[in-house]
């Protein structure tokens, strides 16, 4: 039987860096929106085990390449950190990503803290009826 060809990503074949013991391979995606797709998996993952080595990398792609342009711009409040991709890890945005200054630190306020939320709805605006004063 032969298997459909995939060709060998960047960094097929070294150590995995997650759990040293596994080989990063070459996967694709069956399905799911990103069919076709082509990663590197641990060779130390077993499908429905907590307990293996699940460490994926995604081959940098054109695509990614477009959103590393945002990610490398210059913070526009202090003009000295750049704006890094972050993670919302709890709280009712978890999964959320936003852009904000590498120049912040946690519980410092001297730190720079502008932050861009770059997929948020457009708060709706409700003109406000002037009353009138008799
Ligand atoms: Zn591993
Ligand atoms: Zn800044």
């Amino acid at each position: 039987m032969k298997t459909a060809e995939i060709k060998p990503a960047p960094g097929h074949g070294t150590l995995c860096p997650k759990c040293g013991a596994g080989q990063l391979v070459t996967r694709m995606v069956s399905k799911g929106e990103k069919a076709g797709m082509v990663f590197l998996g641990c060779n130390n993952w077993r499908p429905n085990d907590p307990n293996s080595c699940g460490n994926t990398i995604w081959p940098t792609t054109a695509s990614s390449a477009k959103d590393d342009a945002s990610k490398g711009r210059a913070c526009p409040k202090c003009g000295v950190g750049s704006m890094k991709e972050r993670l919302v890890k709890k709280g009712e945005k978890a999964g959320t990503t936003f852009f904000s200054c590498s120049n912040w630190r946690p519980n410092d306020e001297t730190s720079c803290g502008h932050a861009e939320w770059p997929k948020l709805p457009a708060p709706e605006y409700k003109p406000r009826a002037p009353r009138p004063r008799w």
